[in-house]
């Protein structure tokens, strides 16, 4: 085994890992990122973000193609076809090139190297890197980020090993669309895929064991968006138990049983498990350091440091938020504080989010029942996009906008909008509540004509005109 030093280990060529080895390598630290996956971009890229979000733009484009005749646009052929082989040629080639485009940023910062393969810890200051071709390396370090990422919660329920029960990653490499399709979790990927695969023509019903799909997110967008999925023919069981899945000549069969009601039986061809995702902590050499793990993953402090000094954690592995973004923030906050440069560590009440819902659900800072639960006296602005220009333009205005600002002192501490295209309004809403700006800003704001962002100004002036205290 060879024996090098460097300053910065990185594990993990991620959203989290890959930015805050570039920043490192940048600012002249000698920096080994280590990835074993096939490139750099790891979750987001290979598996999460990037391949769902290209089934989606295919589905949104089969939607408007199928709307075509509300626009005056009267087609010869209205039948589409959808090319199955095609999409999945389309993802491979846009993630091959943004990985190769990563890996020539990483190889053009001379301090940088890139290794794939697996890196363990052996000691609190030395890892074992086995690269996918070549030598075994030991590697001493002054400091590490671990940045390992998370894996799918496969559930303790009967029949999850069997050929047709996929998670994410495999439905997203999957060479067909299923005909019949339960899915079972109704968070941001079920709902996402859900709907994807509804559009691409594929019998869905989304199985949710709480008694509202979505978590957290602001409950009436939810459940405007719920009633959408079922107006577009979409099944969605909440509160309910899945007992077991079992296999039939031809597929699946879905036990489940909903509170206080029959018991459920649902025949499909695939079953999507996505019932949440694990910080991976297996394989890192942990035991062999004071790092700590336990149910939420790696354990840091406000600083992202384990509780081995000089080893810190960022991104999926230390738990909830489980976003690209938030994993980035976080590395990049973490470099500035590994080259004494003053760092804003990111708060999680100053996030923002979107589901790639149809209509898109956008959220930054906390829902009106969080501000709540925190103490905030809080009134909320709102905003329906059905007289909306722009919404209207699109025939997209069933939508609704809430901005919930602090009374007394007019700050916006959460934005949250349910409109086709309301991820690219999230921008502006990062921007309001990360600055805690007033409601008098956004109303000042010059928003431009007929675009969504009027929304802002319209709903900010709405809630100048209630005084204080009503
Ligand atoms: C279907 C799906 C859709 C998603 N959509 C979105 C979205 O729209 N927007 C969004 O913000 N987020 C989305 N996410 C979440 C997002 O992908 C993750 O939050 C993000 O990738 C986390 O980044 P990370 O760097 O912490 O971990 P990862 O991206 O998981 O990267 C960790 C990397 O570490 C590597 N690794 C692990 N152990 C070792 C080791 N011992 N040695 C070497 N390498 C190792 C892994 O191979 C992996 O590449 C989605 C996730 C899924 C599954």
């Amino acid at each position: 085994m060879s024996e090098e030093t460097t300053d910065v280990l990185v594990v993990g060529g991620g959203p989290g890992g890959t930015p805050a080895a570039m920043a490192l390598a940048r600012a002249g630290k000698r920096v080994v990122l280590v990835e074993r996956g096939p490139g750099l971009g790891g979750t987001c890229l290979f598996e999460g973000c990037i391949p769902s979000k290209i089934f989606r733009e295919s589905a949104r484009r089969l939607r408007e193609l199928r709307e075509a005749d509300a626009f005056g646009l009267r087609m010869a052929d209205p039948e589409v076809q959808v090319d199955w082989a095609a999409i999945q040629a389309r993802k491979r080639a846009i993630i091959e090139r943004r990985s190769r485009a990563a890996l020539d940023r990483a190889r053009r910062i001379p301090t940088l190297s890139v290794v794939f393969g697996t890196a363990e810890l052996l000691s609190p200051r030395s890892a074992r890197i086995k690269p996918h071709t070549g030598e075994v390396r030991e590697v001493g370090f002054e400091q590490a980020i671990l940045a390992p990422g998370s894996i799918p919660v496969r559930p303790p329920i009967p029949g999850v090993d069997l050929p047709g029960v996929l998670d994410s990653e495999g439905i997203l490499d999957d060479e067909r669309i299923p005909e019949r399709l339960v899915v079972i979790g109704g968070g941001p990927i079920g709902v996402e895929l859900g709907q994807v695969f509804r559009t691409l023509g594929s019998e869905v019903h989304i199985l949710e064991i709480a008694d509202h799909i979505l978590g957290p997110v602001d409950r009436e967008l939810a459940e405007r968006l719920e009633a959408r999925m079922r107006a577009d023919g979409i099944g969605i069981t909440t509160g309910c138990k899945v007992g077991a899945i079992e296999a039939r000549t031809p597929g699946l069969q879905v036990q489940a049983q909903a509170a206080g009601s029959e018991a459920l039986t649902l025949s499909a061809d695939t079953v999507l498990l996505v019932t949440g995702r694990h910080p991976r902590v297996e394989g890192l050499g942990l035991e062999r350091t004071a790092v700590r793990h336990g149910p939420h993953g790696i354990e840091v402090d406000a600083e992202l440091q384990t509780a081995e000094p000089g080893i810190y954690a960022v991104g999926d592995a230390i738990g909830h938020p489980m976003f690209a973004h938030w994993a980035t923030a976080q590395g990049l906050a973490l470099a500035r504080h590994l080259l004494g440069m003053p760092a804003a560590f990111p708060r999680p009440e100053t996030n923002s989010a979107v589901i790639f819902s149809e209509p898109e659900l956008g959220m930054a800072g906390l829902t009106e029942e969080e501000a709540r639960a925190r103490g905030l006296d809080v009134d909320v602005a709102r905003y329906d996009y059905a007289v909306d220009a722009r919404a209207q333009i699109a025939a997209r205005d069933a939508g609704l906008l809430k901005i919930v600002y602090e009374r007394s002192r007019r700050r916006v501490v959460g934005v949250h909008a349910l409109v086709e295209g309301a991820g690219e309004l999230m921008g502006e809403a990062a921007l309001l509540v990360a600055h805690g700006l007033p409601v008098e800003a956004v109303a000042a704001a010059i928003h431009p004509h007929p675009t969504l962002t009027e929304s802002f100004g319209q709903a900010a002036r709405n809630a100048l005109m209630t005084p204080p205290g009503h």
